[in-house]
């Protein structure tokens, strides 16, 4: 299929790498200008020329956790595009700790990146919607849903942006903006995050893990990126017109039991 997202213009944001790349990729094949932001790029630039083939495409640079940066990229896809359809908050960090030896430093880090600039983008994204409507992506995970005791932090964000999603929605639909705001709720999806994390693993207890996360997996492998790619196409495009305030489990149905 094609075209299904024709004539939109949207934001990803954290697309260099993983999911931000793969969802960037699928939504030009279905026909939409993306402008994809991210705070390293060097990365964005090495994403850039693996799928350089692939146009329209645009690029900038952006730390989502600054308040005007958001207004800024508002500012430039409005001039350069003259609207703004679709909004993925996707950009992300893990920083592994427990509720015990967690830090503040790494507690407040999390959720500067994981949640207020969900919040933010949210927000500068309804602003630019207002006028013509829009779908607003955040990306949650399972782990914004159920616990899991070495990523106490993370934890936190990800519910944070499940259930603001959910106000955001609500309040779009109470406004008749006809914004919807939906999450997606990934599992595990090898991406570099999860690789990074892993890397910080001694390797038998790697080798463990995987072998385990596959026996609990119900459909027995971890995902891949396009998993989450073409979820945030069907909530980002007109197919998903009667879905806001949803969360789209992607998980091979860990999280069903
Ligand atoms: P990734 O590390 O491959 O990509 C994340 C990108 O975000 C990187 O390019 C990074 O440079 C960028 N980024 C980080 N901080 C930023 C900031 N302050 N400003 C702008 N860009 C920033 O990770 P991924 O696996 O593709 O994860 C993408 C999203 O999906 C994250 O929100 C993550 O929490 C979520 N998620 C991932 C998984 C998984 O299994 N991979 C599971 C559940 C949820």
């Amino acid at each position: 299929m094609a075209d299904r997202l024709l004539n939109k213009v949207a934001i990803i944001t954290g697309g260099a790498s993983g999911l931000g790349l793969a969802t960037a990729a699928r939504f030009v094949e279905e026909g939409a200008s993306v402008v994809v932001t991210d705070k390293d790029e060097d990365r964005l630039d090495g994403a850039f020329g693996n799928i350089s083939n692939i146009k329209p495409m645009d690029r900038r640079y952006q730390d989502v956790t600054d308040e005007l940066g958001w207004s800024e990229l508002i500012e430039y896809v409005l001039s350069e595009y003259g609207c703004l359809d679709i909004l993925v908050n996707n950009a992300g960090i893990v920083i592994r700790g427990t509720a015990e030896d967690t830090t503040i430093s790494d507690w407040r880090k999390t959720q500067e990146v994981n949640l207020d600039a969900v919040f933010m983008g949210t927000r500068a994204a309804i602003g630019a919607m207002k006028p013509s409507g829009g779908s607003i992506v955040n990306i949650s995970s399972i782990e914004g849903m159920v616990g899991e005791a070495t990523t106490a932090a993370y934890n936190a964000s990800k519910g944070g942006v499940r259930i603001f999603t959910k106000s955001a929605a609500l309040h779009c639909a109470s406004q008749k903006y006809h914004i919807r705001v939906n999450s997606i709720h990934p599992g595990f999806i090898r991406t570099p995050m999860i690789d990074n994390a892993l890397a910080t693993m001694p390797s038998d207890e790697v080798e463990a893990l995987l072998l385990r996360m596959e026996n609990e997996i119900p459909l027995g492998s971890m995902g891949h990126p396009e998993d989450i790619a073409n979820g945030c196409l069907y909530l980002a495009s007109d197919e998903s017109k009667y879905v806001t305030g949803a969360e789209l489990v992607i998980d091979g149905g860990y999280t069903c039991r």
